[in-house]
């Protein structure tokens, strides 16, 4: 299939989803990969809400060695060539399973994120918000295991002033999803004309019921990623390849 096929087929009516194959270019790797989070941390304890509000040490053990990566990750070709898109009035907006606020930093403007964000973070009891990077800044300050140790005894946990942990707003296991991006991608999924999926293994809800919702309405599906994905056989158009080489290619010839 030619990517020229694609480019006649964006409309100013398409929305993209996006995985963490956009990111992985930046340096962070995605979590089910060979060396990826997911094979080294259990996620019912590392990754989960009810063991965060017993003990968050689980959680921040994982959560330095995310925050260490990304101190030093940028936008790549893949997310300006979508913030190009939407710069030349062919995408609506961004649906995307990120926590890294890497599209926005690209330039992106309609971005909404299923499994919240990392930029933040709130008090679980009161809801304050406060700035990632700065409980990154001081976290980083120690050496990992030093840290890991103060936090089982329940020291340096990041903490509300009114005395309740505060997490980084990225959706755990168990928690809520954020309702109003949910519904947001919903309503985008379903009224595009084209749902463009890049750099997702479309393996978990709610991103795998979206490209469903598009095809229901008649909506055409295009997949780029370096793997098979088990909507191949449902997308109209199918790229095998590294996004931040195919997206490029397709800026320039819309
Ligand atoms: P995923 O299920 O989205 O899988 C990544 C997909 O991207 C795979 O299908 C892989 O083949 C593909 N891919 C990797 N690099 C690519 C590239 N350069 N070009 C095209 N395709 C590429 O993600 P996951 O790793 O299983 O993570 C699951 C969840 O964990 C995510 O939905 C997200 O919430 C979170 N996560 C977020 C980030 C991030 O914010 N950058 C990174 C890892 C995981």
């Amino acid at each position: 299939m030619e990517l020229i096929e694609l480019a006649k087929a964006l409309t100013g009516n398409t929305a993209a989803l996006t995985g963490a194959g956009v990111s992985t270019p930046s340096g962070i790797p995605d979590f089910r990969g060979e060396n990826g989070l997911w094979k080294r941390y259990n996620l019912e304890i590392y990754g989960s809400y009810p063991q965060f509000v017993k003990d968050p040490s689980y959680f921040w053990e994982m959560h330095v060695e995310i925050m260490h990566t990304f101190k030093t990750v940028y936008p790549n070709p893949a997310h300006t060539a979508l913030a190009a898109l939407e710069k030349k009035g062919k995408l609506r907006g961004i649906i995307t399973q990120n926590i890294d606020g890497l599209h926005q930093k690209a330039g992106s403007t309609v971005v909404h994120e299923l499994h919240g964000t990392n930029e933040t973070s709130s008090c679980i009891v009161c809801g304050k918000k406060y700035d990632t990077n700065q409980i990154s800044h001081h976290l980083l300050s120690f050496e990992k295991e030093e840290l890991i140790n103060l936090m089982r005894k329940g020291k340096e946990i990041p903490v509300c002033e009114c005395g309740g942990w505060v997490k980084p707003d990225v959706i755990l296991f168990g928690e809520l999803m954020p309702h109003a991006p949910l519904m947001a991608a919903r309503e985008l999924a379903q009224s595009c004309d084209l749902l463009l999926v890049v750099g997702s293994s479309l393996q978990v809800e709610p991103a795998c019921s979206l490209p469903f919702l598009t095809r229901r309405n008649n909506g055409r599906v295009a997949i780029i990623n370096r793997e098979r994905t088990p909507f191949d056989s449902i997308a109209t158009f199918v790229f095998h390849g590294n996004a931040e080489d195919i997206l490029p290619q397709l800026v320039q010839l819309v």
